[in-house]
């Protein structure tokens, strides 16, 4: 095993590929779209890319010298996440926060790795603020938008990014995730990747205490409505048979 191969982002081996691919060939470029599902392993990926541009180890990333914990912990100075205030992104914070982040020259590192947590929750004014970033990119930047939905992204912007499919996590990795959440039964773990409906997030809520019992109630819910509701079929019955 190569150094190049730590990358550890759980369900996601075609995104990696294309990622290291790049960070290989210097051919990162200055922005993507990794579009998704939240929470699928766009951070890993993220923090994973950021490693890689900027760990100083020949094969990077090594996964293992400070710069690689730093980024992967999120906290290196070349890596910055912008998460929505409210509902939206607000031209204030694309214009203060993300904007001079951007043109700020790194007193650390080799690339800046930008990424926009609900890219696809930018306001009109914060999207014509961000587009000016993307048609004039700054130098050793590279911008990371994570899209659930391109529909709701301005075209301007996307097309200015390389699009990046970041796909609901499949059962057996839920699966393995739901072990390392601490299911220890094999039917409980299969039950609970099921009704994780690709979602880790939604596996964690599951692998939380209390959260199968809740599932379980839940999931009676509906046979316990029908069973409400048979009662009153019949008498319906017995009008049947007089038709
Ligand atoms: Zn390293």
């Amino acid at each position: 095993m190569t150094a190049a191969h730590v990358w550890d982002v759980p369900g996601q081996e075609r995104a990696v590929a294309v990622l290291r691919g790049a960070a290989e060939r210097g051919e990162v470029g200055h922005a993507w779209a990794f579009v998704g599902p939240a929470g699928v392993g766009q951070q890993a990926a993220a923090r994973w890319l950021a490693a890689t541009l900027n760990c100083p180890r020949p094969d990077p990333p090594c996964g293992a010298c400070d710069v690689c914990a730093r980024c992967l912990r999120g906290t290196h100075p070349a890596l910055a996440e912008f998460v929505p205030t409210g509902a939206f992104h607000r031209v204030d914070d694309v214009r203060d926060t993300w904007l001079r982040a951007s043109s700020r020259s790194l007193v650390e590192g080799r690339v800046k790795v930008l990424r926009v947590v609900d890219a696809d929750r930018l306001n009109e004014a914060a999207a014509n603020a961000f587009l000016k970033a993307l048609e004039e990119p700054p130098p050793a930047t590279v911008w990371i938008l994570d899209v659930a939905d391109p529909d709701e992204l301005p075209d301007t912007i996307l097309s200015r990014c390389r699009a990046l499919r970041f796909p609901p996590w499949p059962l057996p990795v839920l699966e393995r995730e739901a072990e390392r959440l601490g299911i220890v039964d094999p039917a409980e773990r299969a039950l609970a990747a099921r009704a994780a409906l690709g979602s880790p997030l939604t596996l964690r809520r599951l692998a939380a205490p209390g959260g199968l019992d809740d599932l379980r109630a839940h999931r009676a819910l509906p046979r316990r409505l029908r069973e409400e509701v048979r009662p009153s079929r019949s008498p319906r019955r017995g009008r049947s048979t007089t038709r």
